[in-house]
């Protein structure tokens, strides 16, 4: 049950100088964490993310207690090894459909990564989904205006669902195949994961639906 890890009250009272000390306490520069990884299992993603955007604070937020141990050994030992790296990636225990305006204010996160999130394939389950019409009001308001959420799963009947709540909520844009080429990242979703190179050493199909959180002009 939750009760066996501390949730914060409010995004203010997370402690950054545990999960990434090499920046804080900063006084003339309060970083924030801009990328969330739901989900992140092993941390393969985090992992490739970290060195591609070395000045960015990340987080992979995982329920299962000892896969988020085996990511926190993970970071520590690539620290050690690779001095000045991976100091701005971390990990949580948490309940991400439970918690996520504990850790992030509004507007605070520029990517949201979704791979391989469990199917729920019982119709009475999807509202277990990590991608629901109800969750995604509450990923609109962490994401930033102009901010991307990526989703990916091997599941088609998943990917149909992920894709049709966000393409159905009103703050969320497909975003065009030229930008899905341009961005680094998209690249990434398929292979930098242990469930994506499961899923293609497998030579399974995947789906992949990437979204810009809308910017609202007044
Ligand atoms: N994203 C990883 C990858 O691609 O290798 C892991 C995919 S795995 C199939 C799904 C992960 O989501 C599991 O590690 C599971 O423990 C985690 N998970 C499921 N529900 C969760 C929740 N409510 N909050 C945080 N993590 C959750």
């Amino acid at each position: 049950s939750d009760s066996h890890f501390p949730v914060p009250t409010s995004p203010l009272h997370v402690d950054y100088s545990l999960h990434f000390p090499h920046f804080f306490p900063s006084p003339d520069s309060p970083k924030k964490i801009e990328f969330a990884d739901i989900g992140c299992g092993f941390g393969g993603l985090l992992i490739s993310l970290a060195t591609l955007f070395p000045d960015t604070l990340m987080i992979g937020m995982e329920l299962r207690d000892k896969v988020t141990e085996y990511v926190k050994e993970r970071i520590l030992a690539l620290r050690v090894s690779n001095p000045g790296q991976y100091q701005n990636v971390s990990v949580v225990r948490t309940n991400s459909m439970k918690y996520i305006p504990n850790y992030f204010e509004k507007a605070q996160l520029s990517k949201m990564f979704f791979l391989f999130p469990d199917p729920h394939f019982k119709e009475k389950n999807h509202r277990r989904r990590v991608i629901s019409p109800f969750l995604l009001d509450e990923y609109a308001y962490v994401i930033k205006p102009g901010g991307i959420i990526y989703t990916i799963t091997d599941v088609e009947e998943l990917g149909e669902w992920m894709k049709s709540c966000l393409e159905n909520h009103p703050m969320f844009e497909s975003l065009t195949e030229e930008e899905l080429e341009a961005d680094p990242v998209v690249k990434l979703l398929s292979c930098a994961t242990e469930e994506g190179q499961k899923v293609s050493r497998n030579g399974g199909q995947t789906f992949k639906a990437v979204f810009r959180r809308i910017v609202l002009k007044d």
